[in-house]
């Protein structure tokens, strides 16, 4: 099969033919027929990391936003057969550990992350192999197409736990989000079917007008005001309830922390750049003044992927509609090397994976 391989940070990723996986007892083999291209992605080629030995390793094939058809399934598998139509989550649980038991199988101490880890060979390729399939792979509803499936992770599964669950917004919340590349625009999408009131932070045009199309009820263009915080703070009457920062660097991080109203909760979910090198500092003392919560959110628990996915079958969610372009795995490099300069907008699928 073929498969794009990380050869060396920051050059074209090797389109190579591979074996195609065969499924453990316990596992699946997934043939893909979407894969979302991710900021994850971008950070994996560039090399980040390295400052929390996260680096991911050369000879890895890339891609954690796969949806498809289950092709295999090992002997021990109940719940999923060859033929069912599939999600597959980037964070990965054992299934068997506290974490996993207690529904937070994305904090998996020895779980996966799907496409940077040696162990689990990425969703750019023919097909994929997920471990622990019982477990984590999410069959997909009725009125979920691949595209709409794979759009959704793991920026819309992400956005999801971080609002509603790390955050727990409520209809009424004011919220901000920094940042509108796929995951902010999908913050935007999915505070705003909660019944948020949503501010959207972006220095460019375009991802503010789609931030706009998806329902954000205001926009705040950062290149153009002098203080993003006192802007968002004027167009909330005081500040935002909850602020995400979905870009990772210094300056969106700190301008999140400075929206919120007294009480508020920032909830951190786009990761840092080799500029930062996974550390931002932050008014602590003004978060100590005003009973400010700061929360991490990292992906989606598996055991919890059914709440989304109700919200994009009966319509409340559409992530198709941030889909802006899609192409074949020999185009990957590109359209990573777009992503350098900010160059993409909404998000961009890998559709095509044969010659
Ligand atoms: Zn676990
Ligand atoms: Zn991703």
């Amino acid at each position: 099969m073929r498969a794009a391989v990380l050869e060396a940070y920051g050059e074209p990723l090797g389109v190579r033919d591979r074996d195609p996986p065969t499924p453990d007892p316990d596992g699946a083999v997934v043939a893909v027929e979407a894969c979302g291209i991710c900021r994850s992605d971008w950070h994996a080629w560039q090399g980040h990391g390295d400052w929390a030995d996260d680096d991911v390793p050369l000879g890895q094939v890339l891609g954690h936003e796969p949806a498809g058809r289950v092709v295999a399934t090992g002997d021990r598998v109940s719940t999923v057969s060859p033929g069912d139509r599939a999600v597959v989550p980037f964070n990965l649980g054992d299934g068997t550990c506290g974490y996993c038991r207690n529904g937070h199988g994305n904090v998996c101490t020895d779980g996966w992350a799907l496409g940077f880890e040696s162990d689990v060979p990425g969703a750019f390729a023919e097909q994929v192999a997920v471990p622990r399939a019982d477990y984590n792979l999410v069959t997909l509803p009725d009125g979920v197409g691949f595209d709409a499936a794979a759009a959704l992770g793991c920026r819309y599964v992400t956005a999801f736990h971080a609002l509603a669950h790390r955050a727990d917004i409520a209809a009424g919340d004011r919220v901000a989000v920094h940042g509108c590349g796929g995951l902010g625009l999908a913050a935007v999408q999915i505070a705003s079917a909660l019944g948020a009131s949503v501010i959207a932070v972006d220095i460019r045009d375009e991802p503010l007008s789609m931030a706009r199309d998806v329902g954000a009820n205001s926009v705040v263009d950062a290149s153009a005001v002098e203080d993003v915080p006192a802007a968002i703070e004027a167009e909330t009457d005081g500040g935002a309830e909850v602020s995400v920062d979905a870009l990772g660097r210094a300056e969106t991080c700190r301008n999140s922390v400075r929206s919120l109203r007294p009480r508020g909760t920032h909830v951190q979910v786009g990761l840092t750049t080799d500029t930062e090198r996974g550390e931002v500092a932050l008014p602590t003392d003004w978060i100590t003044r005003w009973d400010i919560d700061v929360l991490g959110s990292r992906g989606m628990p598996p055991s919890r992927y059914d709440e989304l996915l109700r919200l994009v079958a009966d319509g409340t969610l559409n992530p198709g509609a941030l889909v802006t372009r899609r192409v074949s795995l020999d185009a990957v490099s590109e359209r990573l090397a777009a992503m350098t300069d900010y160059g993409t907008e909404g998000i961009e699928l890998v559709t095509e994976f044969g010659r």
